[in-house]
Order: C-alpha cells, then structure tokens, then sequence
C-alpha cells in the first residue's frame, strides 16, 4: 500500500515521541537523522529561492502586474498578521496570564545569552544587500528576495532575444532544484523522526507549570487564528472548502511542527501549493518566500501577548497608548524575525523596548520564556506558513487562476 507523504511523516513524528519517552538516550542517538535532514533543507533554500523567484518574477511581465501583485501581497501579509495580534491582545487582557506569577529564582534563565536583535530601522535596511553573493552565503534570505526580484524585473526590460536565454536557463535551473527538493523531501519521515526525538527529550521542567497560563494563552490563541479567522478569511476571499486547503497542506504543516522553521519548510510549501492547490509557480515563488520570512502570523500574536504578559507579571499598567505602541512594533517585530526556531523570541526585545520595560527582571522573564518556547514555536511556524499557503491561493484566486486541489483520496 503507497501511505500518503503526510502519513509517514506522523508516523516519523509519532514513532519520535515515543521513543523519547521510552529511552531518552536512544532518542538522543538519532538525533542527528534530525540534524542531517535540516542541513540537507537548509542547503535548497538558497538556491530554491533564488531561482524560482527569478523566474517567477521574469514570467510575471510588466511592472504594473508586478505592482499589483505586490500591493496584494503585502496587503495580505498585514490584514492577517494584525488579525492575529488583535487575537493575542484580546486572549491576553482576558485570561491575565502574568498576573500574580512567580517564578523561582533559581528556575530563572540568564538572558545575557540571548542574541539582541538591531533597530527596526537596521532590520528594514539589511532587507537590501551590499553583496548578494554574501546574502546567499550568509543565508540572508530577505537580502536574497530582494535582489532576486529586482534581477527577475530587469529580464523583463530586456528586448526579446536578449531575455529569451536568461529565462530559460532561470526556469531550467529551477525546474532542477525542484527535483533536488523532491529528493530531500522524500527523507522528511525519517528527519522529523529525529527531530521529534530530540525535541520531546528536551522539553520537560517544572518550568512549565509556573508559566502554563502564559502558554494556554498563547496556544489558545494560535489556535483561533488557525483554526477560525485563517479558514473563514479563506472561504470569504476564494468561496472554497477550507478543509480542501488543510487536508492539501497537511504535510506543509508536519513539517512546520517538527522543524520549527518557516524557511525550512519553504522547499515543501512551494512544491504543495504548486502541486496540490494548482497555483502557478509565477504567483507562488512571489507570494512563499517572502512570506516565509515577512508574513508571520503566529510570531505577531506571540509578540503582542508575550510582551502584555511580561508587563502583567511585572505589575506595569499598559496604558491604551502603549498598548497601541505593543501592536504596532509586535507586527514590525514579527516582519523582521528570520524564519528560524525561536527567533520570534529574541525580537521580543524590540518590543519591549519600544513600551520602555528593559529592567533585569523583564529580561528575565524573556529567559523564562525562552525554556519553554520549543513547543510554543512549533505552534506559531504551522500558523506562519499556513498563513503564507493561504496567501498563495488567496492572491491566485484573484488573479483568476483556476484552484485545482486533489479530490479526496487522489493526492499522494
Ligand atoms: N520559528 C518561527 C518561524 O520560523 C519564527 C518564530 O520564532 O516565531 O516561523
């Protein structure tokens, strides 16, 4: 019997878990399956990214279409990632996770170890590379769309002739890394089953007790935007089935789970949204790799409730205004964090800055939250690239291309 790609990566997931539960140690020895897997997705994304991007840029033609795509695009990126933070910010005035809470000193984590992030406006003027060459190296991906899509504009401008050979070699060349990731992605069950190993070894601590409102919140949260506001914008904007588009990106988002990395499971969204929703590679390689590090939904939400509850446990009274400064640098924050595990965490800084709460004891509770952040950020990446998947469709849609997702049982 031929089980679904989907199926054998919960079995991987599955068969993970269980085996940490059972001997830690062993689980620990097939850990580097785990390490093995995301070196072989880190090692696609660049070339990936680059290639599809400029063919897909070069295909969309005139600088109006491409404007109007973009224009879509970002409008997307917004509504939804303010949707979500409007989620967090109600979830966390509600439930008050921070109020009253204490944390033994002694379960305390020293932040000084965690990397500050630079300014918004540092972050919004690296999105432009000195050097591509070193944005690639580097793995700098918002420095490698940047210039991706200005290269893919300017084939645009070139007469026919000149433009004929570049385009072919770009849609060749990515045509070729798609192969390349269908091969990594064929090794996904095994990879998540180490990943999972050493994610559920790891977790654990009585950590999680002291803060486990904190982390209802935030789950509760992220389960609204992915479970109601996501499908209902999604059925508003396309009048399609909702389930259609989870069942087809159920894989997409195992992946999201066991990797924690937006930009990791940027190779299996593109080939599942090319694939099974039928949306053409033009609209896909525009909307997805940008989107993977621009449009993060779940990182918003995180941020806005995170920060109220630091304040919360502080005894600081955000006042409307500063809770208006919250929502506003938490949607900037979750543009500028990396599609990387827990980098939602480290731009809670900014955020933190921007409402004047930089004391020890701020940061501290950042430290705390960084103990249990693993499963909280696994969470937030399924709704970051579900978000971005939506966009895709969502943007096809109204370019009229025709959605094509598999009946149920035909998708392999
Ligand atoms: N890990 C998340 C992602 O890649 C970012 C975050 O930490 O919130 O989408």
């Amino acid at each position: 019997m031929k089980l679904k790609l989907h199926w054998k990566i919960f079995i991987g997931m599955a068969l993970g878990a269980l085996l940490a539960f059972v001997s830690p140690a062993a689980a620990m020895k097939v850990a580097p399956l785990g390490d093995i897997f995301m070196r072989l997705l880190k090692m696609v994304i660049v070339p990936l990214i680059f290639t599809s991007i400029t063919a897909g840029v070069a295909g969309i033609g005139d600088s109006r279409n491409l404007g109007r795509l973009g224009g879509k695009t970002f409008l997307y990126y917004i509504v939804t990632s303010a949707l979500a933070i409007m989620v967090g910010l109600a979830l966390v005035n509600i439930i008050q996770p921070g109020v009253g809470l204490v944390v033994a000193q002694e379960q305390m984590i020293n932040p000084d170890d965690l990397e500050q992030p630079g300014s918004v406006v540092d972050i919004l003027m690296r999105i432009i590379p000195i050097n591509p060459v070193r944005a690639a190296a580097s793995g700098d991906i918002l420095g490698v769309i940047f210039f991706a899509i200005f290269f893919g504009f300017a084939i645009t401008r070139l007469p026919t002739a000149k433009a004929k050979p570049v385009l072919s070699f770009f849609q060749s060349a990515f045509e070729a890394m798609m192969q390349v990731t269908h091969a990594v992605i064929s090794l996904a069950p095994i990879g998540v089953f180490g990943l999972i190993s050493r994610a559920v070894v790891s977790m654990g601590g009585e950590l999680f007790q002291a803060v486990g409102l904190y982390m209802i919140t935030i789950a509760a949260g992220l389960t609204i935007h992915f479970l109601v506001i996501l499908p209902v914008l999604f059925f508003l904007l396309t009048r399609r089935n909702p389930l259609d588009h989870y069942r087809a990106m159920a894989a997409v988002m195992a992946m999201a789970f066991s990797t924690s990395s937006s930009s990791a499971t940027l190779p299996l969204t593109l080939d599942a949204v090319e694939k099974k929703a039928g949306v053409s590679n033009k609209i896909s390689s525009f909307v997805l790799p940008m989107g993977s590090t621009v449009n993060m939904d779940g990182t918003a939400l995180y941020e806005c409730a995170g920060v109220i509850f630091i304040a919360q446990a502080l005894g600081i009274d955000l006042t409307f205004g500063q809770q208006l400064v919250v929502v506003i640098t938490a949607l900037l924050a979750s543009i500028g964090a990396a599609g990387v595990p827990s980098a939602g965490l480290v731009m809670i800084f900014i955020v933190l800055e921007a409402v004047g709460i930089t004391t020890p004891a701020a940061y501290a509770l950042v430290g705390v939250m960084l103990a249990v952040d693993r499963p909280l950020d696994m969470f937030r990446t399924v709704v970051n690239v579900t978000s971005d998947s939506i966009g895709a469709v969502v943007i096809a849609h109204s370019e009229g291309e025709q959605l094509n997702y598999p009946r149920m049982g035909s998708d392999s």
